[in-house]
């Protein structure tokens, strides 16, 4: 096993840390998960999101790509693959629930989907409106603002 890393924060296009909300140009709190090294499927979604069109996927993006290349950088290649699972299925979740449970039916395939049918800065919307149920917040389309790529 390798040691435990804690990476570099990653910034968002709110110039935010993604883990604990810090604006870049201030430390993090101490309990965001660049700090504590422990890092959830909300921080993974978060984190992800500005990485996709790093995963193209032909048509649109390939999200869970996009979450294991993500997961590999913060949580290391032995646990990325439960990382970006969970994480995934915290998406999924979100999706099916949107969908007033009508896409119950296709959540094997609904993330798969999502990214190849959804523009972009909808797709990183709502990987954080995912997180913030993840973690059983309210999602602020405002405070999300303009995605930009
Ligand atoms: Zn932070």
């Amino acid at each position: 096993m390798t040691e435990p890393t804690t990476p570099d924060r990653v910034i968002d296009h709110n110039n935010e840390c993604v883990g604990c909300g810090a604006h870049f140009s201030e430390p993090c709190h101490p309990s965001c998960p660049f700090e504590t090294g422990h890092f959830g499927p909300a921080v993974l979604l978060r984190a992800a999101a500005g990485q996709l069109t790093q995963h193209p996927a032909g048509v649109g993006y390939n999200i869970s790509a996009t979450l294991f290349a993500t997961a590999v950088e913060l949580v290391g290649g032995s646990a990325a693959g439960a990382a970006s699972d969970e994480a995934a299925a915290a998406l999924a979740d979100f999706l099916v629930a949107s969908s007033g449970g009508k896409a119950e039916a296709i959540r094997d395939q609904i993330v798969y989907r999502h990214g190849l049918f959804t523009d972009l800065a909808e797709i990183a919307q709502s990987m954080y409106a995912a997180a913030a149920r993840h973690d059983g917040i309210e999602f602020n389309a405002d405070d999300f603002g303009e995605f930009t790529a």
